[in-house]
């Protein structure tokens, strides 16, 4: 038998999950197939989210509340040239006073996150399946998945929310462009004997930056960038070595470090869809693209995406359209081009810049570096344009 859906949602991390958020809370009947073994408490990142961001979760009455509790604000972002080159920058400070009277945004654990926008979901009454998708079918007036089990769903719309390997992006046969950085990201969490003063810190290295990120106390989280042996050889070291090796990486700026929590590898790699929506499919999140964890695009630009399908299905549908026409596609698939591939670009550019170990790139993110220290406009140019686009889904845009 084939259950018939609105809408299928392919994949329960935190895309998929506020896809089905958005969708619901519209009125639209959501199916997830939500895979089996998902353990999101286990995830050690907390991720920055910045106020469009927020915004949405207070749009899903998820902010303010327990998840606000476990999360602290971002006021300052500090970029320090700790790199080898022989030209260098002072340290350049962002601070959201300069653009307005809120923090840049607030640093959450992903777990919790995941956690309540599941819960949430739940409570909107999202058909949560427990399978992961085997097929997809796309051709014709709708879309047909079959789960591992046998079960078949029929959609006129499929939002692939399935990650960087996604299933559902090959059935929709949009290919894409792949490449991998020699940096493995290594997360964490430790406590530190000076405050962090709502600041994160990014230090340019040559291997990649280290980004240190506050949570509630005296704790950060911890991003850092490393060559693989070296990524790997840290994450192996007794916690007294590892705590003694980040100490001297952050120069003693946050005084003892201590306590550190579970360390995780993350190798990075980047991949952009050739495509972002085709065949009766969107693609969400990092089955649409994967770029390396620098000033906190990832999560924000899926949350976009998840925003922008769920506004431009619920209009198609209000309307009497069908919300998997060649139109509404390729409407999304040109909004989210034009969010996605800058941010994408400028991300890599200032990897590349300090793996690439040669004059130029390097000498160009120094000059970046003291611009935007020395001319005011510029800076707030900068922090406005890190926050996302002018043009929001209307679920992200302020009151
Ligand atoms: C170290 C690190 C730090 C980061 N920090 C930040 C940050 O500060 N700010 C920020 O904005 N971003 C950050 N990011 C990026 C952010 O983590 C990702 O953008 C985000 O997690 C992507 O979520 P997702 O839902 O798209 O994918 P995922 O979390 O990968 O979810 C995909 C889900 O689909 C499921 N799935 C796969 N195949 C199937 C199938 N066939 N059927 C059913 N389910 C399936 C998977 O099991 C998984 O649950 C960071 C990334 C890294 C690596």
């Amino acid at each position: 038998m084939v259950a018939r859906t609105d809408v299928a949602v392919v994949g329960a991390g935190p895309s998929g999950l506020t896809a089905c958020c958005l969708l619901a809370e519209a009125g639209i009947a959501v199916t997830l197939l939500a895979g089996k073994a998902r353990a999101p408490e286990a995830d050690p990142r907390t991720i920055a989210l910045m106020q469009p961001s927020i915004r949405l979760l207070v749009h899903l009455d998820l902010w303010p509340g327990p998840l606000m509790a476990q999360s602290a604000p971002l006021w300052k972002l500090k970029l320090v040239d700790d790199s080898a080159g022989l030209l260098s920058a002072g340290p350049v400070v962002f601070d959201a006073r300069e653009i307005g009277p809120e923090p840049f945004g607030w640093s959450i654990p992903i777990g919790a996150l995941t956690a309540a926008l599941e819960g949430r979901a739940r409570g909107l009454g999202v058909i949560f399946l427990e399978e992961e998708a085997a097929r997809l079918q796309t051709s014709g007036a709708a879309a047909l998945l079959r789960t591992a089990s046998g079960a078949s769903i029929s959609a006129p719309m499929v939002l692939g929310a399935d990650g960087r390997n996604s299933l559902v992006r090959s059935a929709a046969r949009i290919s894409t462009v792949e490449w991998s950085y020699d940096q493995t990201a290594l997360a964490s969490s430790f406590d530190h004997g000076a405050p962090h003063r709502d600041t994160s810190i990014e230090y340019h290295k040559d291997s990649g930056p280290l980004t240190t990120v506050p949570m509630p106390g005296q704790r950060s989280s911890l991003v850092w960038l490393e060559r693989p042996e070296r990524a790997e050889a840290l994450a192996a070291m007794p916690e007294a070595d590892f705590a003694r090796a980040l100490q001297a990486a952050l120069h003693g700026d946050l005084g003892v470090v201590s306590n550190v929590g579970p360390r995780r590898l993350f190798p990075m790699c980047g991949l952009t869809a050739q495509a972002f929506a085709r065949n009766r499919v969107m693609l969400l999140g990092e089955a649409a693209h994967v770029l390396p964890p620098i000033g906190a695009q990832g999560l924000n630009l899926s949350l976009r995406d998840a925003a922008t399908a769920a506004e431009l299905i619920a209009g198609a549908m209000a309307s009497g359209d069908d919300p998997g026409s060649p139109d509404v596609l390729e409407r999304y698939d040109r909004l989210r081009r034009r969010d996605i591939l800058p941010r994408q670009g400028a991300v890599d550019a200032v990897n590349r810049s300090l793996l690439a170990g040669s004059i130029l790139p390097h000498g160009a993110r120094v000059l970046g570096l003291m611009l935007a220290s020395g001319i005011g406009p510029l800076r707030r140019r900068i922090m406005q344009q890190g926050l996302g686009p002018p043009d929001l889904p209307r679920a992200m845009r302020a009151l």
